[in-house]
């Protein structure tokens, strides 16, 4: 079963959070808790009582989770900006070429990697001129043919 973190509001009640260290606040507020990812009402209340006051007013609370993630839309607005991200991430953390790299290798991917998400001003965006005569050629071709009887 996959352990929660809760926070036990009567526990918390006795610290001031805002100016609380992070030791005390994991040693004397939060709590972890086991049970299923969509529990009963009945399993939460027996699954999340405080093991210091016995208390079962909670908070889930995600402290300590190194959560980092794309929101949806902006992930799929973002493709690339999501790949590079990831590629970089890949080539840092855990590389499954690594071992194959020439030396250097890396470090030119990581710079290709930071200069792809940068403005170039030298780049050129056209866009075509639809001229008079581009339109009529386009209606011309266009006409409905005529039947003949
Ligand atoms: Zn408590």
């Amino acid at each position: 079963m996959p352990v929660y973190v809760y926070e036990c509001l009567d526990c918390a009640s006795k610290f001031d959070l805002d100016v609380i260290d992070t030791e005390t606040y994991e040693s004397e507020v939060l709590y972890e808790a086991k049970h299923s990812i969509n529990p009963t009402d009945s399993e939460l209340e027996s699954a999340c009582v405080c093991p210091r006051c016995k208390g079962n007013k909670r908070k889930q609370v995600y402290h300590g989770y190194n959560i980092a993630g794309y929101v949806k839309g902006d992930g799929f607005l973002d493709v690339r900006g999501a790949k590079r991200d990831m590629h970089q991430y890949n080539l840092t953390v855990n590389d499954p070429y690594g071992q194959y790299r020439a030396a250097g290798e890396v470090d030119d991917l990581k710079n290709k990697f930071k200069k792809m998400g940068q403005h170039n001003p030298n780049s050129k965006h056209f866009v075509p001129k639809i001229t008079e005569q581009d339109v009529k050629k386009v209606v011309d071709n266009n006409k409905p043919i005529n039947k003949v009887d």
